[in-house]
């Protein structure tokens, strides 16, 4: 037995010359096949705006069905089937035109250095937080000195000679 081969469009296995080989890739059931293969991987986009260009086919309108699948050089979608096509089309763009805005959307080094600069400008004074202090703790007078509010003028020494004491 020589070697075989197999054809993935129409899974079929024979044996390998190039006489049955080439007589097989010029098979219209091979050609058909491998249309109608090529034809689920085209982006819809391509589908909508070939099939757009086709006038109905009659035979497939009528019988349900037409020799030329894929290939056929009149359009097999219905009114609606285009429609359908046409929606899940502007979804597709949409989505990708969100993904496209969220990754504009991570500002560059610069300009984030450029903002803290002119939102810090007005007032060197102010110290800028992440957090604010809760106003109720203002007023109480039995806190530890961990929570008690910071406030400027306690801060007398900067010289630490150590860490931790
Ligand atoms: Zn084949
Ligand atoms: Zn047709």
């Amino acid at each position: 037995m020589g070697r075989r081969y197999y054809c993935d469009y129409c899974d079929k296995k024979f044996i390998d010359d190039i006489e049955q080989r080439k007589k097989h890739l010029q098979s219209s059931y091979h050609i058909k096949l491998r249309n109608i293969h090529y034809e689920h991987c085209k982006e819809p986009e391509t589908v909508l705006r070939e099939e757009l260009l086709k006038i109905p086919c009659r035979r497939f309108l009528q019988y349900g069905s037409c020799q030329f699948e894929g290939n056929c050089k009149y359009t097999h979608y219905s009114p609606e089937e285009l429609c359908q096509l046409r929606q899940q089309v502007e979804h597709n763009q949409i989505m990708r035109r969100r993904r496209l805005e969220e990754i504009l959307e991570v500002p560059s080094v610069e300009s984030w250095v450029q903002k803290y600069h002119s939102a810090n400008k007005e007032n060197t004074d102010i110290i800028h937080t992440f957090w604010s202090y809760p106003a109720l703790f203002e007023k109480r007078l039995d806190l530890p000195p961990s929570l008690l509010k910071f406030k400027p003028e306690q801060f007398v020494d900067d010289s630490f000679e150590e860490w931790g004491k």
